[in-house]
């Protein structure tokens, strides 16, 4: 009996193990293929489906893990998502803006730092017109022209995405969320579409922008069927980054009382990603860090190679609250950069603080 079990679990190996051995050159993959690896439970397999995606994003990428220092400039939003701590119902937290001179003064520090990449994310506040932002762009440009601005702003026109662009904007974030469109509707108000967050992603890359998508893993009403609809999504969009971190409850929005994603399904999308879009660019994100102590370098082993450590001024850090017990003050505070890149050398890997680009690049600038 315990032969037969034992037999039947080297085979169900063998076949998973094969499985991901050709995920990389597949061109057609099934849905069912990525279902059973995202439900895979056991061990050996998931080690096999990490250790593969670190190889090979140290293939392209080295041991080397990117730096991008992280500016949450406002936390003002008029949209209204339902798992976020910053929708505009939310009458609890405390908000705040930086001004311009705060922003500056950040990524002056940044640079001092050594950081020559900077996010600048935020609610979708319109309180920072397209020229505001533009002109933000503009001067950190010309102060630091070795350095990529990356902005993670939501959803605005064509035109905007434009302007900014021209005015020296590299890279924007701004998650799928999710693939599918009930989905969507479920953990969106009615406002916001499905259809618009779509078309935002691809403007974004016809212009030139490097594009990060990404989604949430673990978020209500999330199935194994739908993740695979966002792996099809992401291969088929071929972004240059995506950010993808588990879901993890606010405690004043509908989804209080909701689980937080586990960190073994946020591994597994991690590592499949990395398969099947080599390039990529792969944060291992704070969220990650946030549910599971060694959520950080877990995500590194799983083919994450991004960092991006908090620069947001002290004054307002705390209030940037997406989700409930957001780290900020250890190896993922900017000021402490010395320390995690001693975290990281310890588990063989350097931290770089280069711009970073995509490989994945079309155009060369
Ligand atoms: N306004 C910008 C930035 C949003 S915040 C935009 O629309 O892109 C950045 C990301 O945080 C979101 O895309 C979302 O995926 C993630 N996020 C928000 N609430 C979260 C939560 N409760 N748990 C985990 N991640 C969350």
């Amino acid at each position: 009996m315990e032969r037969k079990e034992n037999r039947q679990l080297d085979e169900h190996r063998q076949k998973q193990m094969l499985l991901i051995d050709q995920l990389q050159e597949k061109t057609i993959l099934t849905a069912d293929e990525l279902k059973e690896l995202l439900v895979e439970r056991d061990q050996i397999v998931i080690e096999y489906l990490c250790k593969k995606a670190s190889t090979i994003c140290e293939r392209h990428y080295g041991r080397k893990i990117y730096a991008r220092a992280l500016i949450e400039f406002t936390n003002y939003c008029r949209n209204d998502c339902l798992y976020c701590g910053i929708r505009s119902s939310n009458k609890k937290i405390e908000r705040y803006r930086l001004s311009d001179q705060e922003i500056f003064d950040c990524v002056n520090e940044g640079y001092q730092l050594g950081f020559r990449t900077y996010v600048l994310q935020g609610g979708e506040d319109a309180y920072y017109t397209k020229r505001k932002i533009g002109m933000i762009v503009k001067k950190i440009k010309e102060n630091c022209p070795d350095c990529a601005v990356t902005l993670s702003f939501g959803e605005w026109d064509r035109a905007v995405y434009e302007y900014w662009y021209e005015c020296g904007a590299d890279r924007y974030l701004l998650r799928h969320e999710t693939a599918d469109k009930m989905h969507y509707q479920t953990l969106h108000p009615c406002k916001m579409s499905f259809d618009h967050r779509r078309r935002c992603l691809s403007i974004l890359k016809e212009i030139g922008y490097q594009t990060g998508a990404g989604c949430m893993i673990g978020s209500p009403g999330q199935t194994p069927d739908l993740l695979v609809k966002d792996l099809l999504y992401m291969k088929e969009f071929q972004p240059h980054m995506a950010g993808i971190g588990p879901f993890i409850p606010q405690k004043d929005t509908p989804f209080a009382s909701e689980p937080s994603g586990t960190v073994a399904m946020t591994l597994k999308m991690l590592a499949i990603v990395r398969l099947l879009l080599p390039k990529i660019l792969l944060p291992s994100t704070t969220a990650l860090a946030t549910v599971h102590p060694m959520g950080r370098d877990y995500g590194i082993f799983a083919g994450a190679n991004v960092l991006m450590p908090n620069l947001t001024p002290q004054r307002v850090r705390g209030k940037y609250i997406l989700y409930d017990n957001k780290i900020s003050t250890g190896a993922e505070s900017a000021q402490k950069i010395a320390f995690l890149k001693e975290k990281l050398n310890a588990v063989g890997y350097e931290l770089c603080m280069e711009r970073g680009d995509s490989l994945m690049q079309e155009k060369i600038q």
